[in-house]
């Protein structure tokens, strides 16, 4: 078995029960995802469709799967009949592809909006301008198979714990925003922030929900 117990069980003492935890499993075998489930973890990430559709059909049916990557609108249709919460949306299109395939399941799907907070070119997510006019699209457009339930982003990959901080406390200040205008007409319940390095911070700033992998995976290899 090659999870790491202790951290997980430290980790799952640390975070209140306010924070949920989301195991990032993507690389890893079917078989470390099962060892964690095992322990008590529901909620697990991925960020490849075709990896998550492999494990999803192997793995026990009360998991809730979260897709933490780039989704793209024609792979949508391909986890739309079971994924719990889709993590990285940042464009009106790729919504109502997803409402879409929602509705073709008769279900409705949870999303978090992924803002750009980062100093990196890399990243992908909404800028503020742009998270505004798409809020002010759905308000007057809206999608009935989609929920979108909060915000979700990415700090910049640095030592400086400073910057990370100010990049999570931007979001959360989003976040609260959002929900005191009353833009859209329920309130965000979910801020998705923190990583393996950087997680303590992320809660420190508010985070309700952490993505953590290698830290429980170990580091994980892509050329293999
Ligand atoms: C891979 C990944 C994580 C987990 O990263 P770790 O550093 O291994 O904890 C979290 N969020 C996203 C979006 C990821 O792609």
């Amino acid at each position: 078995m090659s999870i790491n117990k202790e951290k997980y069980n430290e980790i799952i003492k640390e975070l209140n029960a306010k924070v949920t935890l989301v195991a990032v499993s993507k690389t890893k075998p079917a078989e470390d995802i099962q060892s964690l489930y095992d322990l008590g973890q529901r909620d697990f990430g991925e960020n490849y469709v075709q990896e998550l559709i492999d494990k999803e059909t192997a793995l026990p049916k009360d998991i809730h799967w979260h897709f933490i990557g780039h989704l793209q609108s024609n792979k949508v249709k391909f986890i739309a009949p079971f994924i719990y919460l889709i993590h990285g949306v940042d464009s009106l299109s790729l919504l109502k592809e997803i409402n879409k395939q929602a509705a073709k399941n008769n279900r409705t799907i949870n999303c978090l909006l992924q803002i750009y907070i980062a100093k990196e070119e890399t990243k992908f997510g909404l800028d503020e301008k742009e998270l505004d006019e798409l809020l002010h699209q759905i308000a007057m457009e809206p999608l009935n198979n989609v929920s979108i339930i909060g915000l979700m982003g990415m700090a910049s990959f640095s030592e400086d714990k400073n910057l990370i901080k100010k990049e999570f406390n931007h979001l959360k200040r989003l976040f609260d925003k959002i929900n005191q205008l009353s833009i859209i007409n329920y309130p965000l319940s979910i801020i998705s922030m923190g990583m393996s390095s950087d997680y303590t911070i992320a809660i420190e700033e508010g985070s309700t929900m952490v993505r953590i992998g290698s830290l429980l995976f170990g580091e994980r290899n892509y050329t293999k």
